[in-house]
């Protein structure tokens, strides 16, 4: 398949801070110039989810075989599932004409970044940032997925992963959805 572009965008920020919120509505507004990576997974399939949309689903063998042919950008074991993404994903979105979105958390941007540049490929990566603590703090509690334990490690965790918000190039704080969405766009498309 022939390069038509090699730019990929990672967006990035501490858990709950908005970012697959901040997706839906990016893609919603932007379906044609956008898309996000699927992760391929040996994780089983649950209930409700469609293969190729929430994730794609492979045998251990089958993703084996992707990662002995090179086809994955990269991948991890996690509880004993392997997730990653593959070249043959990127490039199904590059030659849709699309731009290939990765959304990850703080450490898969450091992971991810120079896997990518290595590979020639050019990326822009975006930090997303919350008003303010005690509104991260509102946004995990009002997600109702987080016990107040859990919470208040998970405020711990945004503070250190916040320090790495200067390795990004761009900062974009979380305000309305709709302001977000809208600095998110201008900074995509007027590069
Ligand atoms: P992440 O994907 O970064 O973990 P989510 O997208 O799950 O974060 O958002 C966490 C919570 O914050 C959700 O309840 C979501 O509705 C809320 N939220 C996200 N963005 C905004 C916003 N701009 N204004 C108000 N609430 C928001």
């Amino acid at each position: 398949m022939s390069q038509i572009t090699s730019h990929i965008l990672i967006l990035s920020g501490p858990s709950g801070v908005g970012k697959t919120t901040v997706w839906e509505t990016l893609h919603t507004n932007y379906t044609d110039r956008l898309e996000k990576i699927i992760t391929t997974t040996t994780r089983p399939k649950r209930e409700g989810e469609i293969e190729g949309k929430h994730y794609y689903f492979l045998s251990r063998e089958e993703f084996q075989f992707c990662i002995d042919s090179g086809d994955m950008i990269e991948y991890a074991l996690v509880h004993g599932n392997y997730y990653g993404s593959t070249f043959k994903e990127l490039e199904r979105i590059v030659g849709l004409r699309k731009y290939p979105l990765y959304i990850v958390d703080p450490q898969g941007m450091v992971h991810l970044k120079p896997l990518l540049e290595h590979k020639w490929y050019t990326v822009q990566t975006f930090f997303l940032l919350p008003p303010s603590i005690e509104e991260l703090r509102n946004r995990l509690s009002g997600r109702g997925t987080e016990q107040s334990d859990h919470l208040e490690l998970r405020l711990a965790n945004a503070l250190v992963e916040m320090e790495e918000q200067d390795f990004y190039d761009h900062k974009i704080i979380n305000t309305t959805l709709e302001e977000t969405v809208e600095s998110l766009a201008n900074a995509i498309f007027s590069k």
